[in-house]
């Protein structure tokens, strides 16, 4: 018997019947059924409704969503419900209905139509107590279908969520958790055994805030692979939307046919994540701003590098339970600088590192592992004499006198401040610096991929490496943590290391 999945429903919010099958189109081939929002629709198009489902050639959820339960219908409840009744005669699927709606002329025409009924209920408030029951309590009649969006506010509440998950079991039931702490929900619909998961395509409106576009949820986070035994990893941050490592890990597995999924969490609470973590069975995750710090306070076992680091960017599940935190940052950092500039890494190297942050701090761990003591230069002095003192280097300011020391520490030099970041490309960390041309330079900014301080020391003749080779080379260090395997070269372009 073919293995259970959950289902792509893609929302139809159109003005018209005509949009909405705009909308069908540039989502088939993604989405398994549809939702029409008919509440969205304009009341010259509510005649129609039956005509739909024959036209969108897929099973179709008839829902028209009051304005109390975050709908547009304002209209009157007699006329709706007469709605719902006379369109179910074109054949639709599923009818959503709300958890209060009880109309025995309705009741009767959904018989007469073999509709399902979907019975829904919402929950913007956050996450309430005994979610399971009250997922239970929803349906009204045997065969009904019960359905719950809930709103978690905070990675706090995500454990009541995953908990309601694993009391239903395969009882059949619709619980998503919306927004962006509920994203992981709707990407592990499979898993935790919800009927479908809903999402939109571009050009439609959002129905509900979280969802994602189909195509994005096939491709990327790969859905219709996965199963009940895949494995999930993923990255924590504040924000977290914006990260790379969903494309670069997912791409991966796939490359390499493996059973797993790697999904962006946002997250406000650290410990509570750790929960999650349990309970989800992640066997890794990857860590960014602000979390790196505070992770540590977690671990059952660290990798040495981190006291020195003084951040955790890997976290992983020890064989025996536990985890396990490690940092990838200095290999990252290393790869593509050997790659590039074979035979620079060696002791005899000056070097400067520009910055005191923490990518500065990583770099100047990397370098130090390797026998070169850079000298470290900051906007703030005091800064780079922290740093330097902890790792017996030498330190100075971005001014005249730290721009001549650093002509004689120049055979690498590494831009490591947040200067010629996005969105403020114009910037650069050293405007008085020339280069000489023979100097190796390496941007740790990785958006855009060619800073100004890159390209002036390319027009000069140097050699240069940028930001994004060494995010996709950390990235990799995390993936073998997590796999156990190398990471697929060719899932990358190699032109310019974005992720295929
Ligand atoms: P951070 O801890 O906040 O440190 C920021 C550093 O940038 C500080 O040294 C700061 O100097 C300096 N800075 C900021 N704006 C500046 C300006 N306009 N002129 C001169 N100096 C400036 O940040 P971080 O984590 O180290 O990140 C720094 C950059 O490296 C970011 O662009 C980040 O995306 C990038 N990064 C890339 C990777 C990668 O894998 N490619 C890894 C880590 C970091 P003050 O001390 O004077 O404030």
């Amino acid at each position: 018997m073919a293995e259970w999945k959950s289902r792509i429903c893609l929302c139809l919010t159109g003005l018209t019947l005509e949009d909405d099958l705009r909308l069908l189109e540039s989502g088939r081939g993604f989405a398994d059924l549809a939702e029409l929002r008919a509440d969205f629709l304009d009341p010259a198009e509510l005649p129609h409704l039956a005509s739909f489902p024959k036209r969108a050639g897929l099973p179709v959820i008839l829902a028209i969503r009051r304005r109390r339960d975050g709908g547009l219908w304002n209209g009157q409840e007699v006329e709706r419900r007469g709605l719902f009744s006379r369109a179910l005669s074109g054949g639709y699927a599923y009818v959503d209905l709300e958890e209060d709606l009880e109309d025995p002329s309705l009741a009767e025409a959904v018989k007469r139509a073999g509709t399902r009924v979907i019975r829904s209920g919402r929950d913007i408030a956050g996450v309430p107590e005994r979610l399971a029951e009250r997922v239970r309590s929803l349906a009204r009649k045997p065969g009904e279908i019960p359905k719950l969006a809930v709103m978690p506010a905070s990675t706090r509440e995500l454990p009541a969520l995953v908990d309601a998950y694993q009391q239903l079991g395969g009882e059949e039931k619709i619980l998503i958790g919306t927004g962006e702490f509920g994203l992981f929900s709707r990407i592990l619909a499979t898993k935790l055994r919800s009927f479908l998961t809903y999402c939109f395509v571009a050009g439609g409106k959002q129905a509900a805030p979280g969802q994602l576009d189909p195509r994005l949820l096939v491709e990327l986070y790969r859905f219709r692979k996965q199963d009940r035994e895949t494995f999930v990893c993923g990255v924590i941050g504040n924000p977290i939307a914006h990260s790379r490592s969903p494309e670069l890990h997912n791409r991966g597995y796939e490359a390499l046919g493996l059973n797993g999924v790697y999904i962006p969490f946002l997250v406000d609470d650290v410990p509570a994540f750790f929960e999650l973590a349990e309970m989800l069975d992640l066997r890794g995750f990857s860590v960014t701003m602000p979390h790196k710090r505070a992770v540590m306070n977690h671990l059952d076992e660290r990798d040495n590098s981190l006291e020195r680091i003084g951040a955790c960017n890997t976290v992983v599940r020890r064989r025996h339970g536990g985890w396990y935190g490690t940092n990838t940052d200095a290999e990252g950092f290393l790869t593509p600088l050997e790659a590039q500039a074979p035979g620079l890494v060696r002791p005899e190297t000056r070097a400067t590192v520009i910055g005191a942050g923490g990518g500065a701090r990583s770099v100047v761990y990397a370098l130090c592992s390797r026998g070169i003591r850079p000298l470290i230069l900051n906007r703030t002095p005091d800064k780079a004499r922290a740093l330097a003192e902890a790792f017996s280097c030498e330190s100075g300011g971005l001014d005249d006198e730290g721009i001549s020391r650093m002509r004689k520490n120049a055979d690498l030099i590494v831009q490591a401040t947040g200067a010629g970041m996005e969105p403020d490309p114009e910037a650069d960390p050293l405007p008085g610096y020339r280069f000489s041309g023979s100097e190796v330079v390496y941007d740790l900014v990785y958006q855009p991929l060619m800073t100004v301080f890159l390209q002036r020391a390319k027009q000069a003749g140097c050699r240069i490496v940028s930001g994004l080779a060494m995010l996709f080379s950390q990235g990799a260090a995390q993936f073998k943590h997590f796999t156990g395997l190398e990471f697929p070269r060719e899932a990358l372009d190699p032109q310019n290391l974005i992720v295929k």
